[in-house]
């Protein structure tokens, strides 16, 4: 998508969300914006700047009094805008004009309901800050622009909550804490997110680039033909600074997880390079000055350990790692091709089969993690190798030489002894003198490589068994990527795209072994029909992407009421379907009031997005009994309570057989 494509497609979006339009909004005074737009190099910067402060009596006299103060240490006191510029510096006159602008102007706003400007506003500063600490560390040449950008990148936030149909503080209120990320749940909440919005909110004010690509692409980076891809340095330190803020504590709003640390941050800026515990205790003092200066009471900072953040930072590389699909699994057996589509079962299964025929000692199959760019031991024989207790042996590319170099660049089978090299550090960690290493490929990629050694017999490997073992490792590949492709399909044919809720089908083998299973355990079944009332009006008044909205909706509000032995799914458009598993009537009531009340609550918070519309749904529910032979006898009650509930006034809860007396 082009950028002008991206970028009319996100001002329809605010248009819809917004009560005014976004030019007419006031939020950023028009002395800040003109602040904003005063570049560094501008000629004269200094009287353009004095002259525009000026404006501004009280602002005049804020940075005259701020500047003879004792924070600045100045030898004479100055009543000079002029001069305060000229000895304090553009930069710093610049920003503090800037915090102040947009410091008396949020916070004077009265909304902070469930979103609170005042924490809203330290994680701001504190972002702006650390932004401009870091950016001084990597010798970035425009700090200032960066400490700007850092200011502004939740301003999306502000936007919404000020002049939202829905604010931002509805979001927070009906937000479900524990499944999508905020920016996933912004979207399905508003139709744009935050960073979204601030995107908007600059194009429309005509900011500078740079200052845009950091509001609309903190939380994601921009692609690299996108023209905003030459600020990725910019970004990439306000991400970082941004991700530090929310992993103390201090995050834009009390509600929320703190975002993911992308993986483009760690590629863009050497983290290792900058010394964290120094900037954190700098951040830490200029926090202190902006307190006094403001004289407000930001909640106390927590004491920052740059241990405790880079640990932190480990760890969600360490996810970001598992969560991607990279991590594919090897497989193969000696004589026949694998039937079984689970690595778990062929790998381990393929090792033992080599062991018997070649006689190996020890035999690992090493898999390639390329984001963490290492060799993990993944599957092993014998068991004591490498005890279970221990973290994962694994070794680092960039730490690979020689001889095992060679057999992965050139994708070659080896075989390496202490004779020919002597100084492989694989020799002394796997207590032998020889191994033997072949490369597992599929279409000409290295994916893992298949390890081999006689460490207690000593019996010298002969060249043979390089040709012997190729096919093996080839089959590996190959069975490898089948298991892949395998559990993908598995993935799609049980998901269903839109909701991400199990599909129609999944109910069906839910709901067949039960059937076969003990009369006992049946006897606590309930099967239940959820659909949403009037939902082709909505449709048709609202268009098929918020409908597609509210079905996300529903479906988070399901997915988080319902609890894990459970089921709940999508059964077709606009319905859905429970089986409670270890209930009675009274359970199943009260389970299905929590969803319908909940969703009736979300949707009243909704509907000024849309068009007055509520959101509600109809509930059937069939509890079992003896009669029933099949399952589908029982989803067919449901389906007639489900339209009893419909035929009674919609947005209620029919039981059957006995009806339930409607307490709401
Ligand atoms: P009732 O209260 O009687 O259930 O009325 P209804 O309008 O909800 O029922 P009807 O069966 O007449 O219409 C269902 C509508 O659901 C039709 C279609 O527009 C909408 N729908 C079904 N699947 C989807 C979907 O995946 N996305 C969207 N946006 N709408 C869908
Ligand atoms: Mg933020
Ligand atoms: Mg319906």
């Amino acid at each position: 998508m082009t950028d002008e494509h991206n970028t009319e497609l996100l001002k329809k979006a605010a248009r819809l969300i917004l009560k005014d339009e976004i030019k007419h909004l006031q939020l950023v005074p028009s002395v800040a914006l003109k602040l904003l737009k005063l570049t560094n190099d501008d000629n004269a910067k200094i009287e353009s700047l004095s002259r525009i402060i000026e404006t501004e009596p009280v602002l005049a006299a804020k940075i005259l009094k701020q500047v003879n103060s004792a924070a600045y240490a100045l030898p004479n006191k100055t009543t000079s805008l002029n001069r305060a510029v000229t000895m304090l510096g553009f930069s710093t006159v610049r920003q503090l004009a800037l915090t102040l602008l947009l410091y008396n102007k949020l916070i004077q706003q009265k909304s902070a309901q469930q979103f609170d400007l005042l924490i809203f506003w330290q994680h701001c500063l504190y972002v702006a800050s650390l932004s401009r600490r870091i950016a001084v560390a990597l010798k970035h040449p425009d700090p200032d622009l960066i400490y700007t950008g850092g200011l502004l990148h939740d301003i999306g936030k502000v936007v919404l909550e000020t002049y939202g149909r829905l604010s931002y503080s509805d979001f927070i209120e009906s937000m479900d804490k524990s499944v999508h990320s905020t920016l996933e749940q912004e979207h399905r909440f508003f139709g744009i997110s935050h960073a979204e919005m601030g995107h908007v909110f600059c194009l429309e004010w005509q900011l500078p680039p740079s200052i845009l690509a950091i509001v609309a692409f903190h939380h994601n980076q921009p692609s690299e033909i996108s023209s905003y891809a030459q600020y990725k340095t910019e970004i990439a330190i306000v991400s970082f600074a941004n991700y530090i803020a929310w992993i103390q504590g201090i995050g834009s709003a009390t509600y929320d997880s703190h975002p993911t640390l992308q993986s483009s941050v760690v590629e863009t800026i050497d983290i290792n390079n900058i010394d964290l515990e120094a900037i954190l205790r700098q951040v830490d003092e200029d926090m202190q000055g902006t307190r006094e200066f403001y004289n407000i009471q930001i909640p106390g900072l927590t004491t920052l350990r740059a241990t405790l953040v880079k640990a932190t930072i480990n760890l969600s590389q360490i996810n970001f790692t598992s969560d991607s699909a990279s991590k594919q699994e090897p497989s193969t057996c000696l004589t026949a091709p694998h039937h079984s589509l689970n690595p778990n079962d062929f790998i381990p299964r393929t090792l033992e089969a080599m062991q018997d025929k070649f006689a190996f000692d020890q035999s690992i199959m090493f898999l390639i993690d390329p984001k963490r760019r290492c060799l993990t031991a993944s599957y092993w024989w014998p068991k004591s190798i490498f005890p279970s207790s221990l973290p994962p042996f694994e070794i680092d590319i960039k730490s690979i030489n020689g001889l095992l170099l060679t057999c992965l660049r050139e994708k070659k089978p080896i075989i390496i002894n202490n004779i020919s090299e002597h100084d492989n550090p694989i020799f002394q960690q796997l207590k032998t003198t020889e191994f033997i290493a072949i490369p597992v490929l599929h279409h000409n990629r290295l994916i893992g490589v298949l390890y081999a050694d006689h460490a207690h017999s000593k019996k010298p490997m002969h060249k043979s068994l390089l040709s012997d073992i190729t096919p093996i490792a080839y089959e590996l590949g190959i069975a490898m990527f089948n298991a892949k492709q395998y559990g993908l399909e598995k993935k799609h044919a049980q998901i269903d795209h839109l909701t991400q809720l199990f599909n129609k089908r999944m109910a069906t083998l839910f709901l067949t072994p039960i059937f076969q299973g003990e009369e006992s355990k049946l006897a606590n079944i309930a099967i239940g029909f959820i659909d949403i009332d009037k939902f082709k009006l909505f449709n048709d008044d609202c268009g098929h992407q918020a409908g597609d909205n509210a079905l996300k909706i529903v479906a988070d509000i399901l997915r988080s009421s319902t609890r894990p032995g459970d089921f709940i799914g999508r059964y077709g458009g606009e319905e859905f379907l429970f089986v409670l598993t270890n209930t009675d009537q009274n359970g199943a009531y009260v389970y299905a009031e929590r969803i319908r009340s909940e969703i009736e609550r979300r949707g009243k918070i909704m509907s000024r997005r849309f068009q007055g519309h509520l959101l509600t749904v109809s509930i059937g529910v069939s509890m079992y009994s003896s009669r029933f032979v099949t399952y589908k006898e029982m989803i067919e009650v449901a389906d007639q309570a489900m339209y009893r509930a419909k035929n009674e006034g919609r947005n209620r809860i029919v039981i059957l057989p006995d009806v339930v007396p409607d307490k709401k």
